[in-house]
């Protein structure tokens, strides 16, 4: 009987990066496996310690920061001006966007105590950015975008994890017609950007806005961005009247697309892991 790798040789070839097809090689015998399995941990093993040594020597910055070097310069050029906002954040912001105890995504959130959490998203931040930023700005445009770590609850894990990095960016006031055209125009800046040329956009239901256009990945459909238009429902709350888009992206599904890697682990804030290089070598 034909035997392939056993769940414990795949996970550790995984973390080694082994290529796809050295991971569907079938064998005749148990002991052919696991000699195979030894010489081929033996070649990644090697292979990966040269590639820490070259990260380390030579490459010097994570490709998660790079990504986001290439992300802002590319919004900068765009005419988006970059923001920094709380990583905690009030239950009041939260269910502003109608996020209260019985909302099903209230289960995700990680509190600090009965009023803060950890932000799991950044529009709510935005959200007031773009009030006082639409009073002070009078009929300009207003174009600002954030970067940072975002945390929630995921049963599911190898596309989520508790803590990423969130792309949020946001544009007011363009006429009505034209929000679609803006959002595919700025998905392809940065997935431009991102160095990622094959992507679709789809229709998808959200339990936060309703309805967002996905930007999504691959033939497992990974979805590396959601969107969203306004004027929207939630819009009221923060004493929005203009039209927007707004894009929220996940770095690391970015990086996990480009990469060809499988498992997000890889390219998150880790202590195991450094630029998707497994430290157990
Ligand atoms: P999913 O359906 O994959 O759980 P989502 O629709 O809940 O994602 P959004 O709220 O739309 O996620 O967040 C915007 C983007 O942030 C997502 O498109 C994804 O790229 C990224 N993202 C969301 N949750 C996670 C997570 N737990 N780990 C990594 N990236 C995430
Ligand atoms: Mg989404």
């Amino acid at each position: 009987m034909d035997l392939g790798w056993t769940d414990i040789q795949i996970r550790r070839l995984k973390e080694l990066n082994a290529a796809t097809d050295e991971l569907q090689t079938d064998f005749r015998g148990e002991h052919g496996r696991n000699r195979a399995f030894q010489v081929l941990e033996k070649q990644l093993v090697r292979k990966e310690r040269e590639r820490l040594n070259t990260f380390l020597d030579n490459q010097l910055r994570p490709r998660l920061c790079t990504l986001e070097s290439h992300l802002i310069t590319a919004l900068n050029r765009e005419g988006f001006t970059q923001v920094t906002t709380p990583t905690i954040i009030s239950q009041n912001d939260l269910s502003r966007m109608s996020i209260d105890k019985k909302h099903p995504f209230n289960d995700q959130i990680y509190w600090i105590d009965s009023r803060r959490c950890l932000r799991p998203m950044l529009a709510p931040s935005l959200y007031r950015l773009m009030k006082d930023l639409a009073r002070i700005r009078t009929r300009r445009a207003v174009r600002i975008f954030e970067i940072g770590s975002c945390f929630r609850k995921e049963t599911s894990g190898a596309r989520h994890a508790s803590e990423f990095t969130m792309l949020n960016l946001v544009e007011m006031r363009m006429p009505m017609e034209d929000r679609k055209a803006r959002i595919e125009a700025l998905a392809g800046v940065i997935m431009k950007a991102a160095g990622i040329n094959a992507y679709c956009l789809m229709g998808e239901s959200s339990e936060v806005y309703d309805e967002t256009i996905d930007i999504v990945c691959g033939s497992k459909k990974l979805e590396v961005a959601s969107c969203a238009m306004g004027p929207h429902p939630l819009d009221d709350a923060w004493e929005i009247v203009d039209t927007w888009v707004g894009l929220g992206f996940g770095l690391e599904r970015l990086l996990m697309t480009r990469e060809g890697n499988r498992s997000i682990g890889k390219w998150c804030r880790s202590t195991s892991y450094v630029d998707g290089i497994r430290l157990n070598l």
